[in-house]
């Protein structure tokens, strides 16, 4: 236990030897950043939180509150209306199977060149991607998704089953909703079909509930039809891994009625939002968000009429 005498007898110390230190050598600059991996216990199972990157949303995506009050809930956080908005996935080790909670962007490059790292950061934290047992999507927005395909559609994960709400699956796959739907929503379901297809002989689509020993998935619909999310719990310990019920943590709680710009039905998609907050908050339970900044581990508060987001700290230890 450190004690003031202590810190005395240290700052002492450290002046001392200050003196007759070696001169400070000029170094290079590192020019980039850390590897892009968190990892914290829930129970006995192991989440590791793996960066894909950074995408240059903006507040012009928010939708259905006045533009005034969206910069305010902003600003009431140090943010302005540019937001470079992470994208996490999320390894899930039980200790018997390893589970990746989304995939990332791949190669596609439709949000820009600093995303679809998954793959990279995997390995960084020592998994192949041999290992992972099954990809579980919260929904098949290509953010998620396109990661689950190299740059010449074949699968990345050879021996992972792919995990995905019926009603996320059968929406994609429709051909006559897709025949209807605007020309702006067609590489949507490109998308998704390309991401899913070199899986079709190991895909489980399933209904909410228990996917996994410790795993339930939770339908959240309205970012998608089978948007959901997963509930992680191991021992007397849980995790709400959300998904896109948040894009922004400013926007999302202080106004949970905002809508986002790839939001399929803006309305349901607020419902299911307010239902979670609401849940989370109750519950005081950790989250983490595909869109938070990464590692995306926190907690959503009650405040006032609204909410308010607390990111957890760093897991200092495991
Ligand atoms: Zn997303």
């Amino acid at each position: 236990m450190l004690n003031r005498r202590h810190l005395l007898v240290g700052a002492t110390a450290a002046s001392a030897f200050a003196t007759f230190g070696p001169a400070l050598a000029k170094a290079p600059l590192a020019s980039a950043q850390v590897a892009g991996i968190h990892r914290r216990k829930i129970g006995a199972i192991e989440v590791t939180a793996i960066l894909d990157g950074v995408a240059p949303l903006g507040a012009q995506l928010f939708s259905g509150k006045p533009a005034a009050d969206i910069k305010a809930a902003l600003e009431a956080q140090g943010m302005t209306e540019s937001l470079p908005t992470s994208v996490n996935a999320f390894v899930v080790n039980t200790g018997d199977k390893t589970w990746l909670i989304d995939a990332g962007i791949g190669a596609n490059q439709a949000f820009g060149p600093n995303l679809g790292r998954v793959e990279a950061n995997l390995k960084a934290a020592g998994i192949d991607p041999a290992q992972i047992d099954g990809v579980i999507l919260t929904h098949a927005h290509a953010d998620h998704a396109e990661g689950l395909i190299t740059a010449t559609g074949s699968a990345r994960f050879p021996n992972a089953e792919v995990i995905i709400h019926e009603a996320e699956a059968a929406f994609w796959a429709d051909d006559g909703i897709m025949s209807r739907a605007p020309a702006e929503a067609k590489p949507f379901f490109e998308s998704a079909r390309k991401s899913l297809a070199p899986y079709a002989a190991r895909t489980r689509k399933v209904k909410a509930g228990e996917v996994a020993p410790g795993l339930v998935l939770e339908h959240a619909p309205g970012h998608t039809p089978g948007h959901s999310v997963l509930r992680v719990t191991s021992g007397s310990e849980q995790l709400l891994l959300i998904g896109d019920i948040m894009h922004n943590t400013a926007i999302h709680t202080a106004l949970p009625d905002a809508g986002f710009a790839f939001d399929g039905d803006p309305a349901v998609a607020a419902a299911s939002r307010k239902r979670i907050f609401d849940m989370i908050s109750t519950d005081g339970m950790l989250v983490a968000g595909t869109h938070v900044g990464f590692p995306g581990f926190g907690r959503v508060l009650k405040s006032g009429q609204a909410y308010r987001w607390v990111a957890a700290e760093w897991a200092y230890t495991l």
